[in-house]
């Protein structure tokens, strides 16, 4: 393990630097890597963010995107880098099989590897670690590792500043989530300060949908979502021929299940995709029902209370009809 002043140390030296984040990146994930990339290229370093997969065009305006690297575009050249880096930063995830056939590789680097995370349960594979489930974003855990643990708040500049409130303000569901404290949004304000202009990013960010991803919400709504009153369960299911049908591209199923949450008195909401080779499942939940312990428990996923994942290997019927048999479970909790 190393301390914080021995990190420091080695980061007052130029360093080969390799920022990672989980699979199919969201806003947190691009933003608190690009806002950490902006932040080490000022002081020198050769930093380089690699994602393990693609990741939505609203998130391609970013500062610094054009110097990303997709492991699944650049196999080679990204397995090279990961074994030759000095430091490994591993951002919003904390277990390595969130990045798929990159977690080997990051493992069996020398690199020291450094874990900035928000969700429960790290697995233990890091150096150096600044991690909290209570910050409501990565870019949180970034912006207070930059100003209190580097203590470089000075080096907050307009790029670093603006992807950070992106990575903030998509995590918190724009700042509406139980953790967006008063102390997120004074370092909200910090970064509004550093140059973060606030309307145009949410402009960039939630004003800039393709007709399809709006026509295929409007479909999702209108013939797919499916209302459990007895479990105050809402459920929209997706095959893999309505998302061709809609020319469906990455990140156009996300947030739509929050539509489903947002009908009174549903507690859980889930969104259920048929993708090419699992179906993958999106849950939602409000209050204290632990959405991620039905992922954790039956779909081999996990996450926070109110936002989890899973997949399942089995048709996407089945899994539809899993998902129902685990709610009279649940129904306690769902119907207080
Ligand atoms: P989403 O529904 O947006 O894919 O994911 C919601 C949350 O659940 C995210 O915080 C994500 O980290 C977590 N999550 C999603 N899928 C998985 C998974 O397969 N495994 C684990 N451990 N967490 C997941
Ligand atoms: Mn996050």
């Amino acid at each position: 393990m190393l301390d914080i002043a021995s990190l420091r140390d080695i980061l007052n030296q130029p360093q080969k630097i390799i920022i990672t984040t989980h699979h199919k990146p969201d806003g947190d994930a691009m933003g608190s890597s690009l806002g950490l990339y902006n932040y080490l290229i000022q002081q020198g370093h050769h930093a380089r963010v690699i994602a393990p997969t693609d990741y939505p065009e609203f998130l391609w305006w970013l500062p610094g995107n054009e110097e990303v690297t997709i492991y699944t575009e650049n196999t080679e050249l990204s397995a090279q880098l990961i074994a030759d880096a000095d430091i490994i930063f591993c951002l919003d995830f904390n277990n390595l099989s969130r990045i798929n056939d990159m977690g080997e590789l990051v493992r069996q680097s020398s690199a020291k590897k450094v874990m900035i995370d928000h969700h429960l349960e790290p697995e233990d594979f890091d150096d150096y670690r600044h991690w909290n489930i209570n910050a409501c974003a990565t870019a949180q855990l970034v912006y207070t590792f930059i100003t209190e643990q580097l203590q470089r708040p000075d080096l907050v500049d307009a790029d670093v500043a603006t992807c950070l409130y992106t990575g903030i303000m998509t995590d918190s569901a724009s700042f509406r989530l139980p953790n967006t404290t008063s102390a997120v949004h004074r370092i909200v304000a910090d970064l509004i300060d550093a140059g973060a202009v606030n309307y145009r990013i949410h402009e960039l960010v939630y004003g800039n949908q393709s007709e399809n991803r709006l026509r295929f919400l409007g479909f999702c709504l209108s013939n797919k979502l499916e209302i459990l009153r007895e479990y105050n369960t809402a459920l929209i299911s997706v095959t893999k021929e309505e998302l061709k049908r809609f020319e469906s591209n990455t990140g156009d199923t996300e947030g739509i299940v929050n539509y489903a949450l947002s009908i009174t008195g549903i507690r859980l909401a889930a969104f259920i995709v048929e993708r090419t080779d699992l179906v993958k499942l999106s849950l939602r939940s409000t209050g204290e029902f632990p959405a991620n312990e039905i992922c954790k428990k039956y779909f081999k996923g996990g996450g926070h209370r109110n936002a989890a994942g899973g997949q399942s290997v089995d048709s996407l019927e089945m899994t539809i009809q899993r998902f129902k048999q685990i709610l009279p479970e649940y129904k306690t909790l769902l119907i207080q």
